[in-house]
């Protein structure tokens, strides 16, 4: 894997000057994956004044961050009433307030480094399909309304005015969310924390982590090593067998995207706005357009070209949403992994004194990536802490098994299938 492929490659307007890791330098702070929440951590802590040096496998953004919808959305999967109960008032609550904020901390960002991402502040939209979705997006807009959020119920007729599809009969509108080019945002990341002082070095892929006889770590590339007193392993679903167990803390689901051409005027009526939006069914589908007027249509599983099952999949399914738009011809199909926990929560956990790993976003990380390097960076300076507690790693039993189960489900229901 060299860079992510797909639509984001091709119209990144963002790039990256690094090299591969050459020789035996040393840092105060390792950064290990060069996606938000690594490209986060390595910026704020350069920002700090910190010695800080990434190492990138492949190129910058190759992981879910280069491949993602590029939906910046606020909170988790799971409305703020669950991750209060799920983790207590005091440090659910703490998570439930920054995560509520965490676009803004993006969208800043973003403003203040001048990134070129296609960033849109026009909100997201969580729709949904039956009165059961319905009464479930009520509950989520009262319970963010309680908190003060700008978070609104659409009906089936302002659904369908935002949308242009009159397939939904409901909506959740949440004014703090956006949509960004996320590998563009990447690579901008990247962009602000080389000019703050921090090292990237691309192409470097860590196969070892060895201890020092001082207590300090040498992480071992191809054609390097790199020293360090810390390390933030920042590997997301592609950890591999880099630290001991830790790939086996998290499961894994697919996610493929196919882009069409762009449309023009057909398609203006199609999210007139801007905002990006997802369903609320069990296999989830997402729909957005880019600044070129491309519509791209996302759901779960990979991309599978034996007899086109994918493009065919995501023929029927747009006519099925948008049935005036007419056919359309597709131009760019990519997939990524995402990372996920058994209760959809995200982690930090400390592998040893000075080693971390966020991770677990479930599909939600822009943001939450954003947010957790942000505060991992105050936590490595003293300077503040993160919005999760330091947990230990808890591995799972069997992780590939659900994610085996859904693949041959989701094969299945591209082969003979429309939406759900
Ligand atoms: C298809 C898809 C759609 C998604 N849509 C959205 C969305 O709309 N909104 C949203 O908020 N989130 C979305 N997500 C989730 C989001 O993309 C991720 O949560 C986020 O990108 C995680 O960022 P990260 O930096 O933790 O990991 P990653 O971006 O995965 O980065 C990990 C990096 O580590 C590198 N690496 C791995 N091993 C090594 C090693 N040994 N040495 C050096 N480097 C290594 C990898 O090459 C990779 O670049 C989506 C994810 C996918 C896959």
């Amino acid at each position: 894997m060299i860079e992510p492929p797909g639509l984001w490659r091709d119209t990144c307007a963002e790039h990256v000057d690094s090299t591969p890791l050459m020789g035996d330098v040393t840092t105060d702070v390792a950064v290990i994956g060069g996606g938000f929440t690594g490209l986060s951590t390595a910026l704020h802590l350069a920002e700090a004044g910190c010695d800080v040096h990434l190492l990138e496998a492949s190129a910058i953004g190759a992981g879910a961050s280069g491949r993602n919808v590029g939906l910046v959305n606020a909170g988790l999967w799971l409305p703020p009433q669950k991750i209060r109960a799920r983790l207590g008032a005091q440090i659910g609550g703490r998570l439930v307030e920054e995560l509520g904020h965490a676009p803004r901390l993006v969208f800043d960002l973003i403003e203040r480094h001048q990134i070129q991402c296609e960033a849109t502040r026009a909100g997201t939209i969580h729709v949904a399909q039956t009165p059961r979705q319905c009464a479930d997006l009520r509950e989520r807009a009262e319970m963010w309304q309680e908190l003060g959020a700008p978070v609104t119920f659409l009906d089936a007729q302002q659904t369908a005015e935002r949308t242009g599809s009159a397939t939904f009969i409901g909506g959740l509108f949440d004014g703090r969310a956006g949509t960004v080019q996320p590998l563009s945002y990447a690579r901008g990341l990247a962009r602000a924390a080389l000019s703050a002082g921090a090292m990237i070095s691309d192409h470097s892929r860590v196969r070892a982590i060895t201890r020092d006889p001082d207590g300090g770590w040498h992480l071992h590339t191809a054609q390097g090593s790199l020293g360090a007193r810390r390390i933030v392993i920042a590997t997301n679903a592609q950890t591999g067998d880099l630290w001991p167990r830790l790939d086996r803390c998290q499961s894994r689901i697919d996610y493929f995207q196919l882009a069409t051409q762009p449309l023009g005027d057909r398609a203006a009526h199609i999210l007139p706005a801007g905002e990006g939006i997802w369903n609320c069914g069990t296999i989830m589908i997402s729909l957005r357009r880019d600044q070129a007027g491309r519509i791209i249509l996302g759901s779960m599983g990979r991309i599978v070209t034996t007899a086109r099952l994918s493009e065919r999949w995501a023929s029927r399914t747009l006519a099925r949403l948008l049935p005036d738009l007419g056919p359309v011809e597709w131009q760019s199909a990519w997939h990524g992994t995402i990372g996920t926990t058994p209760d959809k929560l995200p982690r930090i956990v400390q592998l040893d004194r000075d080693v971390f790993a966020p991770f677990g976003y479930n599909g939600r990380g822009i943001a939450p990536g954003t947010a957790f390097g942000m505060g991992l960076a105050q936590l490595l300076t003293g300077t503040g802490s993160c919005a999760l507690p330091l947990s230990a790693p808890q591995p799972l039993r069997a992780p590939r098994t659900y994610a085996r189960a859904l693949d041959a489900a989701l094969l299945a229901r591209k082969a003979f299938g429309t939406m759900f």
